[in-house]
């Protein structure tokens, strides 16, 4: 193999010769979506604007004289933004009986990353990685459960008997696959983890994995053992606390209906509240006293899995149109889906963004106006005015359309 040494001459020759050849053919985009409104919030964008794409990334047109596409696509009337990032979803299909499909649910719902919220553990994440994550065409990532079997058998507990925490495994595991396992999970239930000291070690073994593995924790709250205040000195800026607007005895609210301040004050500095939707962990009540008390969360999120895939939750789009109708601007609906969610998994610049020269992960949407009920996860319906839907998804520059659209 030849060593090629790039010499100062060869370099002042790079930097000085013309960006563009008046001689060059233009350039041909394999695609280019036209008329679509762009929201863009890494970038702060939010108008109608061509994206181009050529091979798997997106083009930067304005540096471009001239450019032909191979496809067009007319968005005109829909919203484009970057690839839906879904941070909390359950895609090890047939292994863990609650997964879905992770292709066919990320095409319906606009979705082209999802991060599998702890389905594996250190005993089945590398047959994760085998079945799903190495064969699907959506990016999926992981947190290691710090139950060594993940959810294969959730409904008993996965960590109730204290044989099963395996921290020293989810290092491992992470350090084994570090562009696939990304954090580390537990599901901090009294009736998963334990009441009382068991619990406690659970969740402080969870806590140490993910410092250990220099990575980041993603806390499921249910009906914990001890209260939210309680674990947030345990906690550093990146751990996330999913299922955030959940009812039951343990919220976010205190007997005053009050947002705890220890929680408002890890969210000031760098703690990330997900929703985390679920079958069982969003409460409209909840959502309302927040918002209106300004504690918006960093991330919007479905929980998806075979209990709730056809209802409460749906989709992403329907759990972001559950925040419109809460108030929050459409610019920052997408930014908690998008942006935010890259920057919490590292990868902001790279994923949660179309600039140019990053990789060709779009979602295409629809805002339709009109009467939506929209239930909870306790059977309370609120009727909003706007539903986002999803028109298909552009994955690696290609390009799916959402066939299951009923709207
Ligand atoms: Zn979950």
């Amino acid at each position: 193999m030849a060593l090629y040494v790039v010499t100062p001459s060869d370099l002042h020759d790079y930097i000085n010769q013309p960006l563009h050849d008046s001689t060059e053919p233009p350039m041909e985009l394999d695609l280019l979506i036209t008329g679509g409104t762009v929201i863009d919030p890494s970038q702060n964008i939010h108008e109608v604007r061509e994206i181009g794409i050529s091979g798997t990334q997106i083009v930067d047109l304005e540096s471009l004289d001239s450019y032909s596409a191979k496809k067009t696509l007319d968005a005109s009337g829909q919203i484009v933004t970057p690839g839906l990032i879904d941070l909390h979803a359950h895609v090890y299909k047939r292994h863990v009986p609650i997964s879905i499909d992770a292709d066919a649910t990320s095409l319906a719902g606009g979705v082209t990353t999802v991060l599998d919220a702890g389905s594996a553990g250190s005993y089945n994440f590398e047959g994760f990685k085998h079945d799903v994550i190495d064969r699907v065409d959506t990016e999926v990532l992981g947190l290691v459960n710090l139950s060594c079997i993940g959810l294969v058998a959730a409904h008993y507990g996965e960590l109730m008997d204290a044989r099963y925490a395996d921290p020293d495994g989810v290092v491992e595991t992470i350090r084994r696959f570090p562009n696939q396992a990304v954090g580390v999970k537990i599901r901090a239930g009294a009736h998963i983890i334990g009441s009382g000291q068991q619990g406690w070690d659970n969740f402080k073994k969870a806590v140490q994995a993910a410092r250990d593995s220099e990575t980041w924790l993603m806390i499921h709250i249910g009906e914990c053992p001890m209260a939210l205040p309680e674990m947030i000195p345990h906690l550093q800026p990146g751990d996330c606390i999913t299922h955030c607007f959940k009812g039951g005895s343990t919220t976010v609210l205190n007997e005053a209906g009050r947002i705890h301040s220890e929680l408002a004050t890890a969210r000031d500095n760098g703690i990330i509240f997900d929703i985390g939707h679920g079958f069982g962990s969003f409460q409209w009540e909840i959502a309302e006293a927040a918002v209106e008390q300004g504690f918006i969360p960093t991330t919007i999120s479905t929980d998806l899995h075979l209990m709730n895939l056809h209802g409460p939750v749906f989709d992403m789009p329907t759990t972001m149109s559950k925040f419109l109708h809460l108030g929050v601007s459409l610019d920052d609906v997408v930014d908690m889906s998008t942006t935010q969610p890259a920057r919490v998994l590292g990868r902001a610049g790279d994923l949660g963004t179309l600039a140019p020269g990053t990789v060709a992960d779009i979602t295409l949407l629809e805002k339709h106006d009109g009467q939506f009920d929209y239930t909870d996860s306790y059977d309370q319906i609120r009727t909003g005015g706007e539903k986002l839907t999803a028109v298909g998804i552009v994955r690696r520059g290609e390009l799916h359309f959402n066939s299951n659209r009923t709207n």
